[in-house]
């Protein structure tokens, strides 16, 4: 749980006569993990990423090849969304592995996954991103049995669900389970507001049971800071944001062979107008930004250490 928690600690960046130009205990390490605010630091005037989220694969790529492009030069982690491409996947896991360049998978229903994609991969990933949607369990903890079986002590392992009133009773029991699996964090989300959906107000009660189960299983359970309304509102940029998109630089998306700047909406549906060539156009006009924390963060960062040399250290308070 150390790995991804970085609770109470604090990021500080100083000057070469080792004054403190800026310091902050905002760090969002669970977001951020497996590389930190740190990375991104020392990466703030970098047009290279240094994590790249693959979401669309594509059999004519060969990705030993295309991953060696020296645009990757400074590529620290990949995480790579796992569909049935399992062939594919297990070859850039190979690369990745083989280049010490850190792999997520970011997995959307565990149950598919065949045993043997899991067995042959699981030892050189770092960190697993688990979406539970309440579907069979019994399968679910035979596919986490092989995870734990296999896994090196380096791996991470974060479940994420949405939250759903009607399992409000079974949450504790969900969370044994979990710790008793060796799953490392038990994320409680909310999903985002659909179009032509109005929000809803949660139950007082439930978000009582929610905040309580909070405190009981401590670092171990974690939901949302608004659990208010049923759903997350959109992302709304507004003119307390920086609007400058540092996130399309650092961590942009593989699309098949597309680089593109992110997968908010607008974005995925017009692909050609956000791709690599246009990032310097990236967060003037967006609406909806799922990167807001490091593109304000950073824009903040920027303006107080200029343009000198700096050296940037985690501290646990
Ligand atoms: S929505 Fe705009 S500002 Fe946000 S990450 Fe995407 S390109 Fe950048």
């Amino acid at each position: 749980m150390e790995k991804i928690n970085n609770y109470n600690k604090k990021v500080i960046i100083k000057n070469e006569n080792n004054e403190i130009l800026f310091s902050t205990n905002d760090v969002q390490s669970i977001y951020l993990y497996p590389l930190s605010l740190k990375d991104y630091i020392l990466n703030i005037n970098s047009k290279k990423p240094i994590l790249l989220n693959i979401i669309k694969y594509d059999k004519k790529i060969n990705y030993d090849i295309f991953l060696r492009n020296e645009y990757f030069n400074n590529l620290k982690c990949v995480e790579l969304l796992v569909d049935d491409n399992y062939d594919i996947i297990t070859n850039i896991i190979n690369y990745l592995y083989d280049n010490n360049i850190l792999i997520t998978l970011n997995i959307k229903n565990i149950n598919k996954i065949p045993d043997l994609f899991l067995i042959k991969n699981i030892n050189k990933v770092i960190y697993i991103k688990i979406f539970w949607n309440y579907y069979n369990i019994k399968l679910f903890e035979q596919k986490l049995a092989i995870i734990e079986e296999y896994k090196t002590p380096k791996l991470s392992i974060l479940i994420k669900s949405y939250l759903n009133i009607n399992k409000i009773n079974s949450y504790e029991k969900y969370i044994n389970l979990f710790r008793k699996w060796g799953v490392d964090i038990y994320q409680l989300s909310k999903k985002l507001l659909p179009y032509n959906v109005n929000n809803v107000k949660v139950d007082k009660q439930i978000i009582e049971k929610i905040r309580f189960l909070e405190k009981k299983y401590d670092h171990f359970f974690i939901s949302v800071k608004n659990l208010e309304d049923y759903y997350y509102p959109k992302f709304r940029l507004d003119n307390r944001n920086s609007k400058v998109c540092f996130a399309c630089y650092l961590k942009p998306y593989l699309y098949k062979k597309d680089i593109i700047a992110c997968k908010v909406e607008e974005i995925l549906l017009n692909k050609s107008k956000w791709q690599v060539s246009n990032f310097d156009k990236c967060g003037k006009n967006c609406s909806d930004c799922a990167s807001i924390y490091e593109n304000d963060m950073l824009s903040l960062i920027k303006s107080k250490i200029k343009n000198v040399k700096i050296s940037v250290e985690i501290i646990k308070e």
